[in-house]
């Protein structure tokens, strides 16, 4: 086969998708070819026997900027996790809520024993701030890694142990707390400005709105690219000829496309998910460990935000490890009958879920988490290590590469923003 467009786009991930969305807007002729039989790269779900597992807990942010311009979130119809947490501090559960967000939050936040009033009221304030400053401020603030910043925020060394880190090193599958303070202070702004949830019919359903849109026959599913050069893509079928290439792909893969791209290394994520019949608890809400034994990062009754993830009658808990040696089950079931504080022994085991390659990994300096999509030739660069790691980095970098590549083939329209 020897084609022809204009535009070919390697990877249906977000980012990819993303980058359609916008050439396809702009009226430019493009093609979108991806390795699977699905889009949606790292948001995926499994519908299994009446559950919906996500491929790795993870969830939606509704703010999100670049959200609002691909898709109307109202009709994903979310269901919402409290904005806070849980902390297990020996025979306790202390609820941390944002009183902003959860006004009916109780005493329980300031009260709570975890670190200090003083460290309770600094966190409250650094979260406010990058709720409210500029996100220009943030991204030229001096840089250095979470852990430094979080110390530097003059927060005490037990409250970043008991509360911080487990929180954090779910968010950024990062124990060490080594990411970017600029990555640390988005997520601080849109974890203070929006909410998190997921989906009624799972987190797949995220691309699969983004994707709605596009026409199904500019979609080649099951074409993996072998090898991309400037205005040609090589597939096993054969080769297409283009005016320009955008490599959405993941970011081993990108290297692999991508030779003269530094490699970028990935944390790795493990999901296990529980059924049971009694949630042992009753509210939406995320269990992290203030005990130190660092074993799970987070753990959540998922069906008490989104009751569909579970058939009647059942209740599905999520709980997610980091790092690339995941414990066995049984040792992370124990944990959990200490965690939630009950017995876990009745717990159907349904599935775990290991992603390796889940999230690049963001240290500094990121600067201004915006890396170039332009590699020049004709060929450009999307997905989530382009710009922050996360669900806004990869949809905002497929966004701000087609607009690059629309600015290149002097298609851009009056009024077609540039980012
Ligand atoms: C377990 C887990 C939890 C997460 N939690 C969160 C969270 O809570 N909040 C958040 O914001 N983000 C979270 N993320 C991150 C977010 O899901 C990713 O940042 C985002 O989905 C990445 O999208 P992408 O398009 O950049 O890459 P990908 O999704 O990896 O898409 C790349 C696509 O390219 C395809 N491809 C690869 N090679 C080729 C080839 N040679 N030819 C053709 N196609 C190819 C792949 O099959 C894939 O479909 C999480 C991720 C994981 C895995």
């Amino acid at each position: 086969m020897l084609a022809e467009t204009d535009v070919v786009i390697v990877g249906g991930g977000l980012a990819g998708l993303a980058a359609a969305r916008r050439l396809h807007r702009a009226g430019v002729p493009w093609r979108l070819l991806e390795a699977r039989d699905r889009l949606g790269g790292r948001v995926a779900t499994d519908a299994v026997d009446g559950y919906l597992l996500d491929r790795g807990f993870q969830v939606l942010n509704t703010a999100y900027p670049r959200l609002g311009t691909l898709l109307d979130v109202d009709r994903l119809r979310l269901g919402y996790f409290t904005a806070g947490v849980l902390v297990r501090k020996d025979d306790r559960l202390i609820r941390l809520v944002n009183p902003l967000r959860e006004p009916a939050g109780g005493p329980g936040s300031v009260l709570a024993g975890v670190g200090t009033l003083l460290d309770r009221l600094r966190f409250a304030g650094l979260a406010a701030g990058c709720a409210a400053l500029p996100a220009g401020r943030l991204l030229t603030a001096p840089e250095t890694t979470t852990e430094v910043a979080l110390r530097r925020a003059g927060l005490s060394g037990a409250f970043i142990e008991e509360l911080v880190r487990p929180f954090l090193s779910g968010v950024f599958i990062d124990r060490e707390l080594e990411t970017s303070s600029r990555v640390l202070a988005m997520v601080l702004r849109s974890f203070a400005r929006g909410r998190n949830g997921l989906p009624a019919e799972g987190m797949a359903a995220l691309p699969r709105a983004i994707a709605g849109p596009l026409p199904a026959d500019l979609v080649d599913l099951e074409t993996p690219v072998a090898e991309v050069a400037p205005r040609r893509v090589r597939t096993q079928a054969g080769d297409i000829r283009c005016r320009a290439v955008v490599v959405a792909v993941d970011p081993p893969a990108a290297a692999a496309l991508l030779p003269t791209l530094a490699t970028v290394r990935m944390h790795s994520y493990t999901t296990y998910y529980h059924s049971t019949g009694q949630a042992p608890l009753d509210e939406p809400i995320l269990l992290v460990d203030g005990d130190r034994r660092e074993l799970i990062a987070n753990t959540v009754v998922v069906t008490r935000a989104v009751p569909s993830y579970a058939p009647a009658g059942r209740h599905l808990v999520a709980t997610s490890v980091v790092g690339p040696t995941p414990p066995p089950e049984p040792a992370v079931r124990a944990e959990l009958a200490r965690l939630y504080g009950r017995s876990t022994s009745d717990w159907t085991h349904l599935t775990t879920v290991r992603v390796p390659e889940a999230l690049p990994a963001a240290p500094p300096p990121q600067g201004r988490l915006r890396k170039p999509v332009a590699l020049g030739d004709g060929l450009f660069v999307a997905g989530d290590h382009r710009d922050s790691p996360s669900i806004q980095g990869a949809l905002a970098s497929g966004w701000r590469a087609a607009g690059a590549v629309l600015a290149s083939l002097r298609a851009i329209g009056p009024g077609e923003p540039h980012d």
